[in-house]
């Protein structure tokens, strides 16, 4: 129905000349072997997995959707998902940047990104069983006991078993402080785990043999509220000394939701009546353990949305060429056929180009993003380690919040180009418009990541992640002042800095008098952020390159793409700062 071509080329530039990913990973500890030859081949397999086994399944796995059975309480996926899990437990993917000791490849968490992106480009609905799985390995990996991670982790890195994240019930959502489920000691030493979970993906399915489900739940003694939470690994199958599968425990799907969007991804209702669980970390320290690996998710949420309107963006340009509607304004551009083509009109150039340049930019700053949590995990020194979590915790709820929303614009760009047949099913653009929108919900909605960024990042770190970034953009700035190549965008970029510095100092001191002026800014100054961290990254973009090997035709591009964001998109940081400093007066309180 739809195409997709792993877009390989830019994402090599983005790796590699825009953020020199080659130099950065093989100075870091145990990066020796990470060059660009080795990276180069890996995400050439990846963009394989992606074109021919995944994206096939794409629209036919959303027409089927998941079949849920009452009597057996078991999740029927698609058909593919199976065969495509199986390749990519074959080719080693589950344990792509795991670490050795688990069976893992150890690779740099930016090449997971990378490869993510493609997997997620070729079937986002498939996509989730393995990242839910990677959830689950970070936890263990950070939080359990060797004997746990031999037992739970391993198979999962071998690509056996999946994870869960059970974290949301009926009235506990984004205030997780709220939830009831209960952990009830065992003479063992094992707990017993019961209440209800709703919207847990890949909480049931055929892929795999076994399900670790991580549940958050409380123990008798808790503290109420968000410090009285623990977490526990819950087993689909109990597993046996030996490894091998023991009985079925008590943790049953009670039901499937029906969905707007990624209807290949199996959201179940999870019943846990006495399941048998085991502690993992602290007691009561389990919601802090979950936080501890949400910048991975978060993250891995914002390539979601990068992936989406990258596929939306090949077909929409591809559709443009070959539709023939109308003629030029000036006159004929191909008169030997009974029309020209869409691409001709500045409208649907607008379209197209406003696609392009959100998706070069966010996979930059994702991609930047991730290079930076390699950095933070495995970076020569502590200092370094520790800026680059800084930029880290700074850039998630930007990378995630704003990501995600634009591939909102960029999906209902994609779909406009092809006129009423992008409302049509069987052409596929319809499908990516309504799988988008759960990404700006799950892993924190935009709202939550507006009061993370504000909130916290700025005003409870005091801004340390800020002044950072917004350094590097000055030193950036500063190092091309004379380069007439991007003389079009230096100025406008460093005015937007300096604006955004002034416009955090003024909110926080509006905030300090009234703390309802952060929840009436945080989304707009989500959004200020998002567009000038962009720009940013499409500066360095022609930077890169310019002074790269690629050829005029790419250079050209580049430079189209952010004459277009300077001039078009950019101004849209006008109307988020006018809307910031309208304040919480013009939010008045509804009867
Ligand atoms: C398809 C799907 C898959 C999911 N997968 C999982 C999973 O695998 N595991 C899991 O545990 N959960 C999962 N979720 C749950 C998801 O993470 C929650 O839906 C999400 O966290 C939001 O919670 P809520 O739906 O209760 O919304 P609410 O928390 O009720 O929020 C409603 C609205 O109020 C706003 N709001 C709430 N609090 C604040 C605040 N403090 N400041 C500003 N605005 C606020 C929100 O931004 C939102 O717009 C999934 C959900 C869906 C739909």
């Amino acid at each position: 129905m739809t195409i997709y071509k792993a877009p390989l080329a830019d994402q090599r530039f983005t790796l590699f000349d825009l953020l020199g990913a080659e130099a950065i990973l093989t100075q870091l500890q145990g990066g020796a072997e990470h060059g660009r030859d080795l990276l180069d081949a890996v995400l050439e397999e990846a963009g394989k997995l992606a074109e021919q086994v995944l994206a096939p399944t794409n629209w036919p796995g959303d027409q089927e959707g998941c079949h849920y059975d009452k009597a057996t309480h078991t999740v029927t996926t698609p058909k593919g998902f199976k065969e495509a899990f199986k390749a990519f437990a074959e080719g080693g993917w589950a344990g792509l940047t795991a670490r050795e000791a688990f069976g893992g490849q150890a690779l740099p968490g930016v090449l997971g990104i990378a490869t993510t992106e493609l997997f997620q480009s070729g079937n986002l609905s498939w996509s989730l069983y393995p990242l839910l799985s990677e959830g689950a390995c970070h936890a263990m990996e950070l939080h359990g006991t060797e004997a746990q991670q031999h037992t739970y982790l391993k198979p999962i890195v071998e690509g056996r078993w999946t994870g869960t994240m059970c974290l949301t019930e009926p009235q506990a959502g984004s205030d997780l402080g709220l939830l009831k489920t209960r952990a009830e000691p065992n003479a063992d030493g094992s707990y017993a785990i019961s209440g209800t979970k709703i919207f847990i993906s890949a909480g049931e399915h055929d892929l795999a043999e076994n399900i670790v489900h991580l549940v958050l739940a409380r123990l008798p003694d808790a503290p109420a509220g968000s410090r009285g939470i623990s977490m526990f690994i819950v087993p689909k199958f109990k597993v046996n000394a030996d490894g091998s599968l023991g009985a079925r425990n008590s943790a049953y799907a009670g039901a499937i939701e029906h969905k707007m969007g990624i209807k290949g991804s199996a959201t179940c209702v999870m019943n846990f009546d006495g399941a048998e669980g085991f502690l993992i970390g602290q007691p009561h320290k389990g919601l802090a353990a979950m936080f501890t690996m949400m910048n991975a998710a978060r993250l891995s949420v914002g390539v979601q949305g990068l992936a989406l309107a990258e596929r939306a963006y090949q077909n929409s340009l591809n559709y443009a060429r070959e539709r023939l509607q109308g003629r030029a304004l000036s006159g004929a551009k191909f008169p030997d056929k009974p029309a020209d083509n869409l691409l001709v009109q500045p409208d649907v150039r607008r379209m197209l180009l406003t696609q392009r340049a959100f998706v070069e930019s966010s996979r930059a700053l994702l991609y930047y993003t991730a290079l930076q949590t390699d950095i933070e995990a495995r970076g020569a020194d502590e200092a370094t380690r520790k800026a680059a979590g800084e930029l880290v915790a700074f850039l998630i709820p930007i990378a995630k919040g704003v990501v995600t929303e634009l591939a909102q614009e960029c999906t209902k760009e994609a779909l406009q180009v092809y006129g009423g047949h992008g409302f049509i099913g069987e052409n596929g653009m319809e499908q990516f418009v309504r799988d988008a929108r759960i990404i700006t919900l799950y892993e924190g909605t935009t709202g939550i990541q507006a009061a993370d960024l504000l909130g916290r990042k700025i005003l409870q770190l005091q801004g340390v992640g800020f002044r950072r970034f917004a350094g590097e953009i000055g030193a950036f700035c500063k190092a091309h002042a004379g380069d007439a190549k991007l003389a079009a965008f230096i100025a406008p970029l460093g005015a937007a800095v300096k604006q955004w510095g002034e416009l955090t100092l003024a909110l926080a001191q509006r905030v300090q008098a009234s703390p309802e002026e952060l929840g009436a800014a945080a989304t707009d100054y989500l959004w200020y952020s998002g567009y000038v961290t962009l720009a940013y990254f499409l500066a360095r973009s022609v930077a890169a390159a310019e002074a790269g090997a690629q050829g005029d035709a790419f250079k050209q591009a580049k430079r189209d793409t952010a004459t277009f964001y300077f001039a078009r998109i950019l101004p849209r940081t006008l109307v988020h700062k006018a809307a910031i400093e309208a304040g919480v007066a013009t939010l008045p309180d509804i009867a």
